[in-house]
This record gives C-alpha cells, structure tokens and sequence, in this order.
C-alpha cells in the first residue's frame, strides 16, 4: 500500500494525505461515536480534477473508498471500517461557491461548502435557500445532498432532492460526470442526477451542484401552540394549510417530555406558558417569556410547573416576501380559530425574532437534550401525515405492552409525515439494560411503520446502521433493482461498501 500512498501524495500533496493514528482519528469515527473505524489513509483533495485522481488511483490499487463531508450523519454512513484498507476521501477542502445567479435564482457550490456557509451567501444575494438542519453549521453540501437530508424547511422547500437542479459527480473510475446544468426543464430521459442524491456515496463522490433559491422572506409568524393529542395537531395542520397556503413553513411536533429535557438540560430556555396544563385560556397571548420565566417579570422556575406541562407542543410557522403585519394577522386568525374549535389549549405568538428564537430553542433543543439524558434507542420514521396520530396511538400502546415504563420521545417534522420516535429508558432502568432490548424495539417499531407504509428511514438515511433493516423492509425486487444500480455504476464495490446495501449474494 505504500505505493498507492505515494500517489495520493503526488495527487493532493502530502500535507493532505492524512496516516498518523492521532491525524486520522476524527474521521475514524461517526459524530455519535457508536461506529469506530482505523483508514488506511485519509486524503483530502482541493478540487474536482485531484478527487478524480484520487480515485483513479483508489481504483486501480482496488482500494475501497468512504466520501466524507461535514461527518455528522447519523447512521454511520462515512465511518470506514476497521480493515485499515479503506480510504476516507474528505471533501472539506472542495469549498469554493462557484457561483450566484440571481436571474436564474441558482447557487453553484462545491460538495464540501459548509451549509450555513451556503445559507450566508444566498442571503448576502437577498435570496434564501432553504435547506436548515440543527447540524448546519458543520454539515455540508456534498453530505447533503448524499443523505437527501431533510430538515425543517421541507413543508415548503422540500427536501435536499427537491432543491438540487444539477450536480458533478466522480465515478468510481474516476470519470467525471457533469451534469452541472441550472434547468427547471430537462425531459431528456433517465434524469441521472437522482441516482446520487441520498446514495449515501456508494456510487460515486458528489463535487459540486446547482441548487435553487428561493425570495428571501421579509416576515414571520412563529407561535407555539399547546393541545392534547397528536390527533388535534394534525387537525391544526390542515387548519394552517387552508390560512397560510404555501406561506406555511414549518409544523414540529413535541411531546411534553420533549420539552421538560430541554428544560432541563437547557436553563436557559423557560417555559413557554404561564400556567403549564391550564385549560384553553381562551386567547392567544403575544410575546414570549424572558428567562426569568414570566413575561416581563421576575421569577424562578417551579418544578411543579415542569410536571404538568401541555401534553403536546406544535411550534408552527408562516414565512413569506410580504409585510410582517400580514402574516401577525394571519397567524392570529389561525390561533384565534383552533381555540374556538378546540383543538388547541393555549397559544403564544413571537413578537420579535429574539423570541421567535427563543420559541425555536425549544425544539431544536430536544435532540440534543435527549442524549445528554443518556442513552436511548432512535427510529427516524415517516408515515403519511393523515395516518400520524393513529400510528403514534397504536406504536404507543404496543411499545406499552411489551417494554412497560419505557418513556417516549416523540418529536418530528409533523408536517412532513416524519416523526423521530425516540425511547429512553423507564425512570429507574439503567440506559444500557433497556438498549439491550434494541433489536426486539426496532421490530416493534418498524414493523408498525410497515403496516402503515410508512419508511423506517425517513431523513437520517440507511448507512451501517440500517442496512440489515432494509432487507426486512424493502421488497426483493426494489433490493434487486437497487444493487443492479450499484453493479452497473460500480460493479467492483469499492464505493463506500458495506454501506445501504450489504455485499453481493453471489462472487
Ligand atoms: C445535531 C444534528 C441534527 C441533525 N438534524 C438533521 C435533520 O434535521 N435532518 C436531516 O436530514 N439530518 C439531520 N442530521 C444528520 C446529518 O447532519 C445529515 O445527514 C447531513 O446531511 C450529513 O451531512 P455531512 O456533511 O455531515 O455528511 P457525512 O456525515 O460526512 O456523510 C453522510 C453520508 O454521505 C456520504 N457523503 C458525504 N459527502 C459525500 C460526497 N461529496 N459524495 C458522495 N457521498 C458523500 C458519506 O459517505 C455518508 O454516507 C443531524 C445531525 C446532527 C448531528
């Protein structure tokens, strides 16, 4: 391996040619920590033309390659193995935005251009693009648009897939396939750009992509609404459909769980109603609480006050190019409504972006509030919208049955159909008993995914961790059809294996 080596070095450089235990070691691993790999080497190339070298050389040595972005996915996806025969090929150097066409309202970026890089150009261009993930500030494009990462824009934006106009890909050959093209428009057959976007880089590395922009909204209105069940949320999202049209943005879901660990682990984010598991006020109050824990006044907070919380929070959104006035009104109307149907129990409406932040710590939080709680076991998981609440009903009630005590989670895109239906263990239970249980759980969960056709993967993507679910789950010729792809693209294996599919059945 010595030799393949030395071209890599003569390829990028021998300062990006990464082989020193200490050197290599935060690409070894994934952002959770739960896959540990050791790399042959890790290489990191500046441009299209040295990936394409880089691969060439991977290739003709029959050296296996793992694509690196930004390194924080969520199923082990850019984690090599532990062979020392793999190399990681980093794309963070591939950082360069090419280009801005605001006529056209696209962005040309390089796959290893950080997200919140991309979001910071686009506005300095008085456009928005849309994509928004709790890790983009370390996430990138390339990574991206390899998981079809989702995010709390896709309501209205879509995800990764729907954003993507064209892309440069270098295949496992080291040809460079470019497909760079900005069209809205492009009936020219198989559109290939699709086979890449969300393959979890086992067909090829993504270099660079055009993306869309969108008008840079002016205005929006942020509330965050109790009530009492998933049911009356998903009533309220047709509710907001029908005010808002396309100006709603974002509907999250979280139970009261969710909110009493970021409260928790979170001193700094305060309750959002004055008197938690009050019944419906009968208006719906404007401004968030400062962190004393009253609006406008002092106070600390009460445990009592943690322990009834609402049973299930919706932080909902309209965002639009208009006035701000306009979307205040509309999201009044809205409030003003589901309290005379019933359907929600209090409401609280921003009236200022630093209490629209505030509102959004309390979601985006939850994540990372469940894992500094411990340990727990995640199912990222879309049904249709229509049937969420009845799958959180029946999941619920079997998970009860058989894993008595254990505390749910249930947090997600509720708009999007896509839930992050977490466990942690029962109050009492050591973490590592009850992940244990990991494999019976999933079968639990996923196998009431399936009955409602829904995806046992619905943004975090397949990686390691998934692999052998996707067997139980995907029919056989769906199976067949996905590793015809991956032999016509790469009939060696050496793109990212081991990765979504297992290896072949047969030599
Ligand atoms: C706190 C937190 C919050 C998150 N929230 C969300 C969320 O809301 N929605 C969501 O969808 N995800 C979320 N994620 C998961 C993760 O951030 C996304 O999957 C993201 O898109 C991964 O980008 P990355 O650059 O880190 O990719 P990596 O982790 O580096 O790679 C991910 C996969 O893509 C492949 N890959 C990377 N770059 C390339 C390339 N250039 N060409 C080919 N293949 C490549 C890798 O081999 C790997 O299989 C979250 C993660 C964290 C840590």
């Amino acid at each position: 391996m010595t030799a393949l080596i030395d071209v890599l070095r003569q390829a990028v450089g021998a300062a990006h040619v990464l082989t020193e235990p200490a050197d290599v070691e935060p690409f070894a691993h994934d952002w959770r920590r739960r896959y540990q790999g050791r790399p042959l080497a890790v290489v990191r190339p500046a441009d299209t033309a040295q990936v394409a070298a880089v691969v060439r050389a991977c290739a003709e040595a029959g050296v296996a390659m793992v694509p690196q972005g930004g390194n924080t996915g969520l199923c082990g996806g850019a984690t090599p193995d532990a062979s020392v025969s793999q190399v990681v090929i980093s794309l963070g150097r591939l950082n360069r935005i090419r280009a801005i066409d605001t006529d056209n309202d696209t962005i040309t970026v390089e796959a290893g251009c950080v997200l919140a890089t991309v979001q910071a150009a686009a506005r300095a261009a008085n456009r928005l693009f849309p994509l928004s993930l709790a890790s983009e500030g370390s996430c990138v494009v390339g990574g991206n648009l390899s998981t079809n990462a989702g995010g709390t824009g896709v309501l209205r934006y879509g995800n990764t897939r729907e954003l993507t106009l064209g892309l440069e890909v270098v295949l496992p050959s080291g040809e460079v396939l470019d497909m760079l093209r900005g069209l809205r428009k492009d009936n020219t057959g198989y559109d290939l750009k699709h086979l890449f976007i969300g393959a979890e880089g086992t067909l090829g590395l993504i270099t660079a992509a055009v993306m869309k922009l969108y008008p840079a909204p002016t205005a929006a209105g942020t509330a965050l609404v109790a009530c009492d069940t998933p049911r009356q949320a998903v009533a309220l999202l047709g509710l907001a459909r029908r005010h808002g049209g396309a100006r709603l943005t974002a509907f999250e879901l979280f139970s009261s769980l969710c909110l009493e660990l970021v409260l928790k682990h979170y001193p700094a984010c305060v309750p959002p109603f004055a008197t938690p598991g009050a019944p419906a006020s009968g208006h719906v109050a404007s401004g968030h609480r400062d962190a004393s824990g009253e609006r406008g006044g002092a106070g600390k907070r009460d445990a009592r006050a943690l322990a009834s919380l609402h049973p299930q929070y919706v932080l909902l959104e309209f965002s639009d190019a208009g006035a701000p006035a306009d979307l205040a009104a509309l999201t009044e109307s809205l409030l003003g409504e589901a309290l005379e149907a019933g359907l929600i129990r209090d409401a609280v409406i921003a009236s200022s972006s630093a209490q629209r932040d505030a509102l959004w710590a309390l979601r985006e939080n939850v994540s990372e509030a469940q894992a500094l709680e411990g340990r727990n076991i995640k199912h990222d998981v879309s049904v249709p919208t229509s049937a969420i609440a009845e799958f959180i009903e029946t999941t619920d009630a079997l998970l009860e049955a058989a894993f008595p005590g254990a505390r749910r989670v249930t947090f997600g895109h509720l708009g999007d159909g896509n839930l992050h239906y977490n466990l942690a263990a029962p109050i009492g239970v050591d973490p590592l008993v009850f992940e244990a249980q990991l494999d019976a759980v999933n079968e639990l969960v996923h196998d009431s995914v399936a009955r409602f056709r829904g995806s046992i993967s619905a943004e975090h993507g397949i990686g390691q961790l998934k692999r052998d679910e996707l067997t139980r789950y995907k029919s056989a010729i769906e199976l067949a059809l996905m590793r015809a792809v991956k032999d016509a693209i790469d009939p060696r294996g050496l793109m990212n294996p081991g990765k979504v599919l297992g290896a072949p059945s047969s030599p």
